[in-house]
C-alpha cells in the first residue's frame, strides 16, 4: 500500500512546535528577506515566508530593490545587516538579476545569520562533517519527512536527479552523513532511467515531468521536489504521480510534499540561528 508523505501536516505541527519554543523569550528573532526585482513567484515565495513568520511571532523584514540595483547597494546593505545586533537571519532571495553576482551577494552573508545555509563557510562544514550552523531548508526538509514516517535511510540506493547548490547537492552530502549510497544525476547523464531504477529512495529536482512508471523500482520511496506550471497553467511535479504512486511504497505530492516542508525548515532555521546568538 502506497503511504502519501503530508508535508502540510508536518509543516503545521513543526510550526506549532516553533511557536511554542519562542513563546519562553521575550526577546524575538528578526528575519531579514533582501528582494530583487519583480518576479512574480519570488514576490510570492516573499509573502509566504514573511507571513508564516510573523504568524510564529518573528519579526519579518522585505527589503524589496529595483532589479537594476547596483551590486554594492546589496553588498552595504548586507554589511550594515550583518553588523545590526538586533538582526539574527538574512535571505536574498534567489534568483537574482544577471548583472549581479550572486556567490558575491551569498558569500557576503554573516555564516552565523545564513539562514538558508549557503554561504561557502555553510556549505564547506556540511562537506567537511564540522557542524554548519543551519543546513539548506529544502534538503533538511525531505530528511526530516523521511525521518516523521520512519523510512530508513542507511545503506539505502538514494538517486537523486538534480544537481544544485540549493537541492541536489546538500541532499546528496546529508544522505551521504546518513550512511546511504548516493548517486547524483543531471542533464547529461546516459541512461537515466537505468540509474533510477535501481533506487530506494529517488529525489527529483529538475523542473521538468521527467519521472515516469518506467523509471522506478517497485516499492521504492519517490521524493518530488520540483514544481513548474503545466500547459494548462497548474502546478505539478517532476514525477507523473498518477502513474508512479500505485507503484511506491511511500511518494510526495504536488503540492503538498516538499514546498511545505521547506518552508518550515525555514522558520526552524530562524529560530535555531536566534537561540544560538542569546
Ligand atoms: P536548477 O538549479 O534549475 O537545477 C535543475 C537540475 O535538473 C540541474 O542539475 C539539471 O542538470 C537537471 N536536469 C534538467 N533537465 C534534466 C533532465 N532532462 N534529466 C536529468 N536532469 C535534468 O533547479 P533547482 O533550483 O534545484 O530546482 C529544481 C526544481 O525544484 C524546480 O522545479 C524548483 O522550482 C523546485 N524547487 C522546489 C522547492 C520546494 O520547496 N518544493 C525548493 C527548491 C526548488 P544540469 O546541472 O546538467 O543542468
Amino acid at each position: 500500500m502506497t503511504v502519501i508523505l503530508d508535508g502540510k501536516k508536518l509543516r503545521d505541527k513543526i510550526l506549532e512546535e516553533l511557536k511554542t519554543r519562542l513563546e519562553k523569550y521575550t526577546l524575538k528573532p528578526t528575519l531579514v528577506v533582501i528582494l530583487v526585482g519583480d518576479n512574480p513567484a519570488s514576490r510570492i515565495y516573499v509573502n509566504n515566508k514573511k507571513k508564516t513568520a510573523e504568524n510564529l511571532g518573528i519579526n519579518s523584514i522585505v527589503i524589496n530593490y529595483p532589479s537594476d540595483v547596483p551590486e554594492q547597494v546589496l553588498l552595504d546593505k548586507i554589511e550594515e545587516l550583518n553588523s545590526d545586533k538586533n538582526v539574527t537571519a538574512i535571505l536574498v532571495q534567489l534568483p537574482l538579476p544577471e548583472h549581479i553576482d550572486k556567490f558575491k551577494i551569498i558569500n557576503a552573508i554573516s555564516p552565523e545569520k545564513d539562514v538558508d545555509g549557503f554561504t561557502p563557510e555553510n556549505s564547506g562544514r556540511l562537506f567537511t562533517g564540522e557542524e554548519p550552523y543551519v543546513y539548506p531548508c529544502t534538503p533538511k526538509g525531505i530528511i526530516r519527512l523521511l525521518d516523521e514516517y520512519k523510512i530508513p535511510i542507511e545503506g539505502k540506493h538514494a538517486v537523486i536527479v538534480g544537481r544544485s547548490n540549493i537541492v541536489g547537492k546538500p541532499l546528496a552530502q546529508m544522505l551521504l552523513n546518513r550512511n546511504a549510497t548516493v548517486t547524483i544525476c543531471h542533464s547529461r547523464t546516459e541512461n537515466l532511467p537505468d540509474i533510477t531504477k535501481t533506487a530506494d529512495i529517488l529525489v527529483s529536482a529538475v523542473g521538468g515531468k521527467i519521472i515516469g512508471i518506467n523509471m522506478i523500482k517497485s516499492n521504492c520511496v519517490v521524493i518530488d521536489v520540483g514544481i513548474f506550471k503545466d500547459e494548462n497553467g497548474k502546478t505539478r511535479g517532476d514525477v507523473d504521480f498518477n502513474t508512479v504512486a500505485p507503484l511506491t511504497s511511500y511518494i510526495t505530492p504536488v503540492p503538498g510534499g516538499v514546498g511545505p516542508m521547506t518552508i518550515a525548515m525555514l522558520m526552524s532555521n530562524t529560530v535555531e540561528l536566534f537561540e544560538k546568538n542569546l
